[in-house]
């Protein structure tokens, strides 16, 4: 990637299409937005021509909400793994760089063995998508509650065994998850440095993260906010951004959408 862009999680608020989206998005000098399979991978021709048609700007595919790699029923594991499939398929079909999704819960199995078996299941995974020629990042995301696999930890180890898997790092997850950790400067340098020395200089320049406010309790994530209503210290964030050079794709995810992302940017800029 040549440089960070910000991206709105979904369809900006002011916009009610896609076509309008981008309209939005250029009025607003923001980079592209991520695509929220939520409630599974389908899409309309016509919101497919309007994604092809978007020039110059970025996109990403967040994944179904229904994954569960870990799921103790075979059926639901197979649907969880066709369903990243078909998030990596239309991402090959619509330009995407890069994928997320939440992958696993823990089901009362520890962190070495459930991070065992998210190795295995993401060869499955990768074998089939180099299979079908798809080429795309693919990343689990760093989870807000402590129930769900994916901590930064253990998606670094997963990713140590793939070319095309990265950690999505959703640094309001992890503060979150641990209880208002992860809030300073240092931290976030501390996460950035992490992230370049365990994986290689890749993950820096071919980054995708997701940052928004939060509300969180002793489990982990309750709920997004704006920025203005939580603690989350963005600014320092996007400080330590500028000190490491990242590049790739920051997706805010606040429930403002375009306003949090047009305030991530412009105190970029003014860095
Ligand atoms: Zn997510």
């Amino acid at each position: 990637m040549k440089k960070l862009n910000f991206l709105t999680a979904g369809i900006p608020a002011r916009a009610n299409d896609y076509g309008n989206a981008f309209f939005v998005l250029e009025n607003m000098n923001l980079d592209g937005l991520e695509v929220e399979f939520v409630h599974g991978v389908r899409y309309s021709e016509k919101t497919r021509e309007a994604i092809l048609n978007r020039g110059d700007f970025l996109i990403t595919h967040h994944g179904p909400y229904y994954i569960n790699l870990n799921a103790k029923e075979q059926d639901k594991k197979e649907a969880s793994i066709k369903r990243v499939l078909d998030t990596a398929r239309a991402a090959a079909d619509l330009g995407a760089y890069s994928i997320t999704y939440h992958a696993a819960f823990y089901l009362g199995e520890d962190s070495d063995t459930v991070t065992k078996k998210m190795i295995d299941i993401h060869k499955i995974i990768t074998e089939i998508l180099d299979k079908e020629n798809i080429s795309v990042w693919v990343r689990p995301e760093t989870t807000g509650k402590k129930s769900q696999w994916g901590t930064l930890d253990e998606i670094i180890e997963l990713s140590k065994n793939f070319d095309k898997i990265l950690p999505c790092v959703d640094f309001a997850h992890i503060h979150a998850r641990e209880n208002g950790k992860f809030n300073t400067y240092d931290e976030f340098c501390f996460i950035l440095e992490k992230l370049g020395n365990e994986l290689g200089q890749k993950a820096i320049n071919n980054f995708h993260g997701h940052v928004a406010g939060i509300e969180y309790g002793l489990k982990g994530e309750k709920k997004h906010l704006i920025f203005e209503e939580s603690d989350f210290n963005y600014k320092d964030l996007i400080k330590a951004f500028k000190e490491f050079d990242v590049k790739g794709a920051l997706v805010c995810e606040s429930p403002n959408i375009e306003i949090d992302t047009k305030i991530l940017k412009d105190y970029y800029e003014g860095l």
